[in-house]
């Protein structure tokens, strides 16, 4: 086991190594190597066995965590690669030290782990970081960890930043053009380097048959006439609303992006056939049920496809496209799949194989 450094008094070599990843953490622009150099960072800076940073998604029933990025004596790896289904991912009933934390907010110890609670500049959890040491961290430690962590939320407050519609808060769509291309390339063969690349363990999930990635196009049903009958600010409170009520309605590791005026986007992590169809007909059905103020009833239009190795961006687009078409013209304020209408012959599928476009 290695010892534990005495932080009392930083040595020169600590001050560099400390302003070595500082500059590190500050330099990146890409969530994944944000978080390896994060448990790289606390595991060497604090002399630590392991530095673990788990994720943390929550839903009126339970709070789940998987670890999202590990340091130990192999070096840094990740665990999530952001796009597939997080293995690992357990209740957090099973790790009282993070529960406490979750709860309290406070930094936890036990015997040789200490655990930091990460909660963003919105309020919102992050997750933690799980340091395991030789003896629990002393005071100076305690403080250098905390810094180092204030450092990274400060980069993860950056990029979210970046990436959200200022009306919403779901993600732009600057955001979606990337993360789309990111699940195509992840299911394509040659990816596989890539992943290599980013130290992804080797055990990484397969994809499970009949579960794939979904692509969802919502768009508000007669939202002109909202506008104006009510004008443009209550409009954009519908908006607001609609938005808030989409990240209720869809798990939190699912992705919500406001494509554009009273367009939305939802990316579905893979999931089978019928449970895509299961959570884009509850988003549709509170938003019908819901009364908005002054407004009243509001519907929303949604046609959804399926994400395949191969496609081309925008013919997973056109496709979703396709069926929200068909929705408008059949009546609105329902749901439909790009599939289901093709193979009931309601839609024909285009060859998108001659007409190659990207965005
Ligand atoms: P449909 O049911 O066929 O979708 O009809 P629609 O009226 O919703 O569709 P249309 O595309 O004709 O109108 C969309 C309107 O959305 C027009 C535009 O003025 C309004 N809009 C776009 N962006 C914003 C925004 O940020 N705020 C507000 N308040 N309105 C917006
Ligand atoms: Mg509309
Ligand atoms: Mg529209």
């Amino acid at each position: 086991m290695r010892p534990v450094y005495c932080l009392h008094f930083l040595s020169r070599k600590s001050v560099q190594q400390l302003l070595l990843y500082a500059e590190r953490l500050t330099r990146e622009r890409d969530r994944a190597q944000l978080e390896l150099v994060l448990v790289e960072a606390l595991r060497e800076i604090l002399g630590a066995s392991g530095a673990s940073l788990l994720k943390l998604t929550q839903t009126p029933e339970e709070s789940l965590v998987w670890p999202a990025a590990v340091c130990d004596a192999n070096g840094p790896q990740l665990h999530d690669d952001g796009l597939s289904l997080p293995e690992d991912m357990a209740s957090i009933e099973y790790y009282p030290l993070l529960e406490a934390g979750l709860q309290s907010g406070q930094m936890q110890a036990a015997g040789d782990t200490t655990v930091f609670p990460l909660r963003k500049a919105d309020g919102d959890w992050f997750g933690f970081v799980e340091i395991a040491a030789a003896h629990a961290l002393d005071g100076a430690q305690v403080v250098v960890a905390e810094r180092l962590l204030a450092i990274f939320l400060n980069m993860i407050a950056l990029l979210d930043y970046s990436e959200v519609d200022t009306l919403t808060g779901l993600l732009n769509r600057k955001t979606f053009d990337e993360y789309l291309m990111r699940i195509l390339s992840s299911l394509s063969a040659g990816d596989d380097s890539r992943l290599e690349a980013r130290h992804l363990p080797r055990r990484r999930r397969a994809p499970v048959p009949g579960q794939d990635h979904w692509l969802g196009v919502v768009d508000i049903d007669h939202f002109k006439r909202i506008n104006d009958n009510f004008g443009h600010l209550i409009g954009d409170e519908v908006l607001l609303l609609v938005a808030t009520m989409m990240k209720a309605a869809f798990r939190n590791i699912d992705k919500l992006f406001r494509f554009g005026g009273e367009e939305f986007v939802v990316l579905l992590k893979p999931t089978e056939a019928e449970h895509a169809h299961i959570a884009f007909e509850r988003f549709r059905h509170d938003v019908a049920a819901r009364d908005f103020p002054q407004v009243g009833r509001v519907t929303v239009s949604t046609g959804y496809a399926r994400i395949r190795l191969g496609d081309q961006p925008s013919a997973i687009l056109d496709n979703a496209d396709d069926a929200l078409y068909w929705v408008k013209e059949n009546g609105r304020n329902q749901i439909a799949s790009y599939e289901t209408l093709v193979a009931d012959g309601r839609l024909t599928h285009k060859d998108m194989d001659s007409d190659v476009e990207f965005f």
